[in-house]
C-alpha cells in the first residue's frame, strides 16, 4: 500500500461522501489504466506505476474521476480534462526519455527528412529552418517524439517506422515538435511551460489531429476503456 496515495483518495472520498475504507498502490500495468474494485466494505485503488512522479493535482483528479464512477456519479469536467492534458502530454512529451543514438533521418519505411519538408510546406509556409532530424534508437512506446533546443534536434520514436503506422501520425508527431520550434517555452510559476493554450490551438489545426491522437492512444495502450 502506498500511504500518500491511500492518503489522497481518502480525502476524495471523504469529499464526495463515499463510506469505503480505501486501500491503494502504484500497480506495473504494462499500460496507463488505473483500477478501483469494492470488496467487503474496502475499496481496492490500483494507480498505473507510471503516474508515480505525476503532480498530485493529477492524481487528485484521478481520484475524482475514479470515486465518482464507484459512486455513480458525473465527474466533473475539470477533472476529466486536468487528467486527460497530463496522459496527452505523457505520450507525446519530450522529456529527454529517449536515448540518443543513431544519426539518420531515413528510416525503413519513412524518410523524416521528406516528411520534415512536406510539413514545412503545407503548414509553416516553408519559414521553420530543417533541424537534426532522426529515429531514436530505442523503441520508446510512451515519448512519441521529443524536440531537443540545445541541439535543435527533432527524434521520433523508432517504434513508429513501421508499415502498419499511417503516414499522418508521423506527419502529426513532426508537426508537434515543430510547433516547439516556433514557439520556444514560457515559464510559469517557475516551470518550464511548452504546451500552451496558443500551442494546442495551433495543434488541433492539424489535419488529422483526431485521428492521430487515437492512433497513438492505441498504441500505447491507453484505451478509453481501460482507462477510467
Ligand atoms: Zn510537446
Amino acid at each position: 500500500m502506498d500511504i500518500k496515495l491511500t492518503q489522497m483518495f481518502s480525502n476524495v472520498s471523504l469529499n464526495l461522501g463515499i463510506k469505503y475504507k480505501i486501500i491503494s498502490e502504484y500497480y506495473p500495468y504494462k499500460h496507463i489504466k488505473n483500477t478501483a474494485r469494492a470488496k467487503k466494505g474496502i475499496l481496492y485503488v490500483r494507480v498505473s506505476d507510471k503516474l508515480k512522479d505525476a503532480p498530485p493535482e493529477i492524481k487528485e483528479a484521478l481520484a475524482y474521476i475514479l470515486l465518482s464512477k464507484i459512486k455513480g456519479t458525473r465527474v466533473a469536467p475539470r477533472y476529466k480534462r486536468t487528467y486527460n492534458d497530463f496522459i496527452h502530454e505523457l505520450i507525446i512529451n519530450e522529456p529527454s526519455g529517449i536515448a540518443s543514438g543513431l544519426n539518420d533521418p531515413v528510416g525503413i519505411y519513412f524518410n523524416l527528412e521528406e516528411i520534415f519538408y512536406f510539413i514545412n510546406n503545407n503548414y509553416f509556409s516553408n519559414e521553420l529552418s530543417k533541424p537534426a532530424l532522426r529515429w531514436s534508437k530505442k523503441k520508446a512506446y510512451r515519448i512519441f517524439g521529443r524536440y531537443d533546443r540545445a541541439k535543435n534536434e527533432i527524434v521520433i520514436s523508432r517504434i513508429l517506422d513501421d508499415k502498419k503506422t499511417p503516414r499522418f501520425v508521423i506527419e502529426y508527431i513532426m508537426y508537434h515538435e515543430m510547433l516547439h520550434i516556433k514557439f520556444g517555452f514560457t515559464y510559469k510559476k517557475g516551470r518550464r511551460r511548452v504546451h500552451t493554450g496558443q500551442f494546442k490551438k495551433e495543434e488541433e489545426k492539424f489535419s488529422f489531429y483526431t485521428e492521430s491522437i487515437n492512433y497513438l492512444k492505441k498504441i500505447s495502450g491507453r484505451e478509453k476503456r481501460s482507462l477510467f
